[in-house]
């Protein structure tokens, strides 16, 4: 039977900057990536606007970043991570830089540092407008040569196996959906970390990519580990909105840091009304300004002004953006560009220590699917990928010292579905995948939440799932479509009916 002494369940940064450290640190032990479909599909790859980090300590400071890090979180941040994350940043920026990830400098040779909504000073590390592509790249090439590293492409993971002795519970392994031999396996493990990203896709208008169906908050909830703050969904104000793209294509809130203004049909800016800041206020703030915006001009978006800025300058910051609104006959010099609120970020998640530790012993997560408490309510732009690294470091420095107590169990597991049914449901699945979408969007963003309502409507949708496999043995449209399901019941049950709306 399959065994490995590490397995990662996920390619974006935080799984591929814990793998780069540990294998290291470790080459003795074994180490699997399992990726659900290309190591390349990640959330990390979109990341554009970069990663926030104090660098100039003339200008600015770790407490000035701390406070702004507080105060997008409206209260609900947990200081002492809060702390951790920003004054451990140069040193994990320093870890980058080491393996060639590169950002932009001036002419002069100093950062050229972002600015963007929430943060007092210019503190984000660049490359251009695909900094999160930059980073992955350079993770990945690395990691491939690294001999006790191998990336499992394809592989979607179940589900974890946990056993309990003497009322203590540790994680053995995972059961796994291997799509290119049709074949459901297990995988005996030592430590299993979940780097499984987000859940953007349950929602209509999401920047999100497919894979983030929330798979890694319901596995672990399944295995009973505790979940928290859920009902934070962080949604980023400025998608593209045109035509019916799933994912929307973002618009960087650098953007807005570089000058851009925000305007309505009228073109008129009607940020001020909402927050002194106007267009550098944090993405709550301005995601629920322009929802109130369109629903009062009966629209379907607002606009992106950037005809007034230096457009060489622009067009050199954000080649990605330009070209994409450009293939849309977009041109930002001349036209403005639609633009609506689209589902972004999970807040919070499963719950972790400060060392990416959940509820049971062996058995981490980091990275988007973790509640770490840096983001209280809302994340601050450009803290994510931040998170990422700072949660990365700590884990692999506590495995490092806890692995040898964990040995493999002996018990041999046979999955209860040894094949899956290679199914043509892809399509039923669909548009139960966009009943759910709708069912969530309009659920989340109404002023008066029915949680018994989106109950009985979740529940009505698990019957049409389990009606679609009757005939089969199980499929993994269903698998996915459980999972989202699992995610969407613990984002309403989280939700206070009375919670200030975030969009
Ligand atoms: C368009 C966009 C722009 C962004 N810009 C920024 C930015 O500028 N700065 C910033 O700080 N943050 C940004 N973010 C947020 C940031 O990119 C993410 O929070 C971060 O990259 C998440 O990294 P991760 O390692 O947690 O997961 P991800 O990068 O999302 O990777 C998740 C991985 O888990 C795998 N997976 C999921 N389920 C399974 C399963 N069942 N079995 C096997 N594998 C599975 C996926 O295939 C994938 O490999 C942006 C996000 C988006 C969408």
């Amino acid at each position: 039977m399959l065994k490995t002494d590490i397995l990662i369940i996920g390619s974006g940064i935080s799984g591929l900057f814990f793998a780069m450290k540990t294998a290291k640190k470790r080459p003795d032990l074994s180490i699997v990536i399992m990726t659900k479909e290309t190591a390349k599909n990640t959330n990390t790859r979109l990341a554009q606007g970069g990663i926030a980090v104090v660098t100039n300590l003339f200008k600015d400071s770790f407490e000035q970043h701390i406070k702004d890090t507080l105060q997008a979180g409206d209260g609900h941040c947990d200081e002492t991570i809060v702390k951790m994350v920003i004054e451990q940043a140069p040193e994990r920026l320093k870890e980058l830089i080491e393996i060639g990830a590169s950002f932009d400098k001036d002419e002069d040779g100093q950062w050229n540092l972002g600015l963007e909504g929430g943060h007092s000073q210019n503190r984000i590390l660049h490359h251009k407008d695909s900094s999160g592509l930059e980073i992955e790249e350079k993770l990945l090439k690395i990691i491939k040569k690294m001999p006790n590293i191998e990336i499992w492409e394809n592989h979607q993971v179940i589900d974890l196996n946990t056993e309990t002795k003497k009322g203590k519970t540790t994680c053995t392994g995972a059961f796994y959906y291997d799509k290119k031999h049709n074949k459901i396996k297990y995988i005996r493990t030592r430590t299993t970390l979940l780097c499984t990203g987000g859940c953007g896709q349950l929602f209509e208008n999401t920047t999100n990519p497919k894979i983030a169906t929330g798979d890694g908050i319901a596995m672990a909830a399944r295995a009973g580990v505790e979940i928290e703050d859920m009902q934070y969904i962080q949604f980023h104000p400025t998608a593209l909105s045109a035509g019916k793209d799933n994912p929307l294509f973002l618009i960087s809130e650098a953007v807005r840091g570089f000058g851009a203004y925000i305007v309505n049909e009228d073109q008129k800016r009607f940020l001020f009304k909402y927050d002194l800041r106007g267009e550098l206020a944090t993405r709550d703030i301005i995601s629920e300004a322009i929802s109130n915006e369109i629903k009062y001009q009966s629209k379907k978006h607002v606009y992106l002004d950037c005809r007034h800025l230096d457009q060489k300058a622009f067009y050199a910051h954000f080649p990605v953006i330009t070209a994409h609104c450009n293939s849309l006959g977009i041109k930002p010099e001349r036209d403005l560009i639609p633009i609506v609120p689209a589902a972004h970020y999970q807040c919070g998640g499963i719950k972790v220590d400060p060392n990416g530790k959940t509820s049971i012993e062996n058995l981490y997560a980091i990275g988007e699917c973790a509640r770490t408490g840096l983001h209280g309510k809302n994340r601050l732009a450009s803290n994510s990928l931040l998170e990422a690294l700072v949660f990365a470091h700590q884990a692999s420095e506590d495995v490092n010292k806890t692995i040898a107590k964990f040995t493999f169990s002996t018990k041999l597991l046979i999955p209860k579905f040894p094949k899956a049914h290679q199914s043509n449901d892809y399509y039923a699945f669909d548009i139960l995948k966009k009943e759910l979408q709708t069912l969530l969007t309009t659920f989340y963003t109404s002023s008066e939440r029915d949680a018994e309502l989106a109950f009985a409507k979740i529940k009505m949708l698990n019957n049409s799932a389990i009606s679609l496999i009757e005939t089969h043995e199980i499929t993994i449209p269903f698998i996915e479509f459980s999972n989202m399901l699992a995610t969407a019941l613990l984002i309403i049950k989280q939700c206070k009916t009375k919670e200030k709306q975030t969009c």
